[in-house]
């Protein structure tokens, strides 16, 4: 079966002097119009209710603040203007999050940040894209590298918008386009993951996906950092340094995304069934020893890759509820052994003496209350 699917393909833009300055001024103004909405609608918040009406952050109310700020700072007339409406789509619905899915409340972006990005939605001939370049209403050309790959893509797909991103001292340009993949076939077998910290990930039929090596990378980019902060910021030696700092970033980055990118579609090639738990990533910042290398795998990251995968190629997608105490259940008989820590990592069930690994047995129990959550087969799958 052939679907439809929006993608996002990650251009690198080597834009010159005059278009860095246009396109770090429009970074700034979304910057700039993201901090004020966000100000402003707290403002507004608290003096419409102190006379008694509720203020609900929604795209209309964003719309009118928008106008009211723009009449007070001209130069924002000279930016792009979807870019600029884009904002406080995105900050309605980062509200949106905050109140219905219990994410934090949105806050302030910094110049110092080193992502920035803004945003222009298609809008009849504002985007166009040819062989080389990348035309840009209101903003001008810029010359991109890619694969012929994505090339291919660009001509043939629907494109919807674009997202300029700056990123560790290089510019990006990430296209999202409609196009359609072909659903991959079928294999009949189930797989249940347990997300961990000694291993990237431990599958319910034994299988263990060993972390990364990032080591040489951390140790350049803590070495780096370290020289940055002795140095005078923005001096012609702090910049020198910044380079090497950011050049090591962006190659541990790709690294995990290269990976991540290799094990998701092993995955859903090899299964049709993929059971996850929800991962209770502030619980696990609570625990400071695990704090660090959680920073290193961004397994949120991870979860989402074979979340979108699952469903572009026609599998099936499981989250396990984040109670269900899968590593303390014996799998075989279902007794809840309340003695186990974080350090242990085998153990025998004293019920029906079977021998546990800690996350293989975590991995089969995934799998199997997945399945009981979700009511998809009636009986056990054997592994
Ligand atoms: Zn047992």
């Amino acid at each position: 079966m052939v679907k439809e699917i929006n993608k996002g393909l990650k251009l690198k833009i080597l834009p010159n002097g005059s278009m860095v300055e246009v396109l770090e001024q429009n970074m700034g103004n979304a910057r700039f119009i993201w901090n004020n909405l966000l100000g402003m609608y707290f403002n507004l918040y608290l003096l419409f209710n102190f006379h008694g009406y509720p203020l609900y952050p929604n795209i209309r109310n964003f719309n009118a603040m928008l106008k009211m700020l723009k009449q007070e700072n001209a130069f924002l007339y000279e930016g792009e203007s979807t870019s600029q409406q884009q904002v406080f789509r995105d900050l309605n619905k980062a509200f949106t999050k905050f109140f219905k899915e219990g994410a934090g409340y949105p806050r302030f972006k910094s110049k110092k940040n080193p992502k920035q990005s803004f945003r222009i939605q298609k809008n009849g001939n504002n985007i166009r894209i040819t062989n080389r370049r990348i035309r840009l209403a209101k903003l001008g050309y810029v010359h991109y590298r890619t694969s012929t790959e994505y090339k291919k893509l660009l001509k043939t797909s629907k494109i919807n918008n674009v997202t300029i991103k700056r990123e560790n001292g290089k510019y990006y340009a990430i296209v999202n386009i409609t196009t359609t993949v072909e659903e991959l076939e079928k294999t009949g077998k189930s797989i249940g993951i347990d997300l961990g910290l000694k291993n990237l990930a431990t599958l319910s039929n034994g299988q263990e996906i060993t972390n990364l090596d990032l080591k040489r990378e951390d140790k350049m980019i803590q070495k780096y950092q370290k020289k940055l902060s002795r140095q005078k910021y923005m001096s012609k030696n702090y910049q020198k340094t910044l380079k090497k700092y950011y050049k090591w970033t962006n190659r541990k980055n790709n690294k995990i995304q290269n990976a991540y990118h290799q094990l998701s579609k092993y995955l859903i090639t090899q299964y049709d069934i993929i059971a996850m738990e929800n991962l209770n990533i502030k619980g696990m910042f609570k625990n400071k020893k695990w704090a660090p290398k959680l920073q290193k795998i961004s397994l949120y990251k991870l979860l989402n890759m074979i979340k979108y995968k699952a469903e572009w190629y026609g599998k099936t997608f499981i989250q396990v509820n984040r109670f269900y105490p899968s590593t303390k259940t014996c799998n075989t008989c279902g007794y809840k052994n309340k003695n186990i820590t974080l350090k242990t990592r085998q153990w025998t069930c004293p019920i029906c003496k079977t021998k546990h690994h800690r996350d293989i047995n975590a991995a089969k129990n995934i799998l199997n209350e997945s399945i009981k959550q979700n009511n998809l087969i009636k009986k056990r799958i054997k592994i």
